[in-house]
């Protein structure tokens, strides 16, 4: 077992990280302000690989692991949760696809996803269905070689922006097993979306309520068997709390490397302020928290890789990885003090980018009820 990454994964993160810091980081202080998505930089991300990492080669993928998807969703989430998110989110549907996709659905969509020259979403979540997913009203009719789709999504990342959507809507009676998943392309007819939503934090990553009325598609694009999509669904979020946990550890990162940086150089008293015990304590458990969360995170993906079981581990990774970056960034704030409350420094902005990963892809306490059920079962 190698606590340290390979070669060619430092490879990975190196070149991730020289490409982020040099073509996003630049705009991410104006971004969050503005609220802008640039779409446009999600083919430059594709250029480098980093759109469809765990995806097999043959689709247009790199063909690797978790362990390196991982570690490249954490190196841009150093520089930007918002490209973290929609790098992470638009692999949903990719994950999605080389699993349970048709041999024509893979040829169609994967290598424009994987490429990043396409956008993925994933709609799931309804105003009136969040944690509990198994209750969502979205239908799906078939009528002949056609399914007609109507109903109302919520909170949809980049969902305007989406070329491919993964849509669960209800095909069958009441729960989880009336659930299917659908291919709906970007532009259908009658579907639209809400404004953006304006959010505390996270402001560079566009979320939208998503209407489907009378939305036409395919018979072929059911992904996998009717009543199949609550399956599918809450497999695509098993992994994506590796993603999440993953930038959540980024985002930690970022904060106690801006804090420690700062701590050392700003004087009071006539003496750097890390050399006050309660200050360098404070940077000490930053340090704690976030090697324990990557810790967590590298071991739900090792699992996931080895293709052993990783539902219980992935949860505890996304909890505590997302409880952590909250922890670390709000103390980042504090070690900065009023410097820190104002816009001229990034933690600030790290603190409201931290609080939304502890409610997406399920919050932390639908994460805890994975673990004890997990643990009742014994
Ligand atoms: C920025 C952002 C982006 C998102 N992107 C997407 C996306 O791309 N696609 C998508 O489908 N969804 C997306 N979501 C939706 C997200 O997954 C939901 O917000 C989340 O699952 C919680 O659902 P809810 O907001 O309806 O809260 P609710 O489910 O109403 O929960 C409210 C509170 O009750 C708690 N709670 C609920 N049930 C229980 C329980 N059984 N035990 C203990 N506590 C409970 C919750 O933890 C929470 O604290 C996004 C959300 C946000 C904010």
């Amino acid at each position: 077992m190698s606590f340290l990454p390979s070669p060619d994964q430092q490879a990975l993160v190196d070149a991730t990280r020289s490409f982020v810091q040099a073509e996003v980081g630049p705009l991410v202080a104006d971004d969050d302000r503005d609220e802008r998505f640039r779409k446009e930089l999600i083919p430059r991300f594709g250029e480098m690989g980093l759109t469809g990492v765990p995806i097999p080669e043959k689709w247009g993928g790199l063909g690797l692991g978790y362990s390196e998807y991982a570690l490249v969703i954490e190196e841009i989430a150093r520089v930007s949760p918002a490209y973290a998110i929609a790098v992470a989110v638009s692999g949903l549907p990719q994950v999605i696809l080389a699993r349970y996709g048709s041999d024509g659905q893979k040829r169609r969509l994967l290598p424009e996803l994987a490429s990043g020259r396409h956008l993925g979403a994933f709609a799931l979540s309804e105003p009136g269905s969040g944690s509990d997913a198994a209750s969502l009203r979205t239908t799906a009719v078939r009528y002949g070689d056609r399914y007609v789709l109507n109903g109302g999504k919520m909170w949809i990342t980049h969902g305007p922006y989406a070329d491919v959507i993964i849509v669960m809507a209800r095909t069958g009676g009441n729960g989880a097993r009336g659930i299917s998943a659908f291919v709906v392309e970007g532009g259908a007819k009658g579907l639209s979306f809400g404004r953006a939503e304006d959010k505390m934090g996270l402001r560079s990553s566009p979320t939208h309520a998503m209407t489907l009325e009378d939305v036409e598609v395919a018979a072929d694009d059911l992904v996998g068997r009717e009543g199949q999509g609550f399956t599918i669904a809450m497999a695509a979020l098993d992994s994506g709390r590796i993603t999440i946990g993953a930038t959540a550890v980024g985002l930690s990162r970022a904060a106690a490397d801006a804090a420690a940086a700062y701590a050392r150089t700003r004087e009071q008293f006539g003496k750097a302020i890390i050399d006050f015990q309660g200050v360098g304590f404070m940077i000490a458990d930053m340090a704690i928290a976030t090697e324990s969360a990557a810790l967590l995170v590298r071991k739900a993906a090792w699992l996931k890789d080895q293709g052993l079981p990783f539902t219980q581990e992935a949860a505890m990774a996304k909890c505590a990885a997302t409880d952590a970056a909250m922890r670390v960034t709000t103390d980042a704030v504090q070690v900065l003090g009023g410097y820190g409350y104002t816009r001229e420094y990034p933690v600030e902005r790290m603190m409201r980018d931290a609080k939304v990963m502890q409610i997406v892809e399920g919050t932390n306490q639908i994460q805890r009820l994975v673990i004890s059920r997990h643990i009742a079962r014994g």
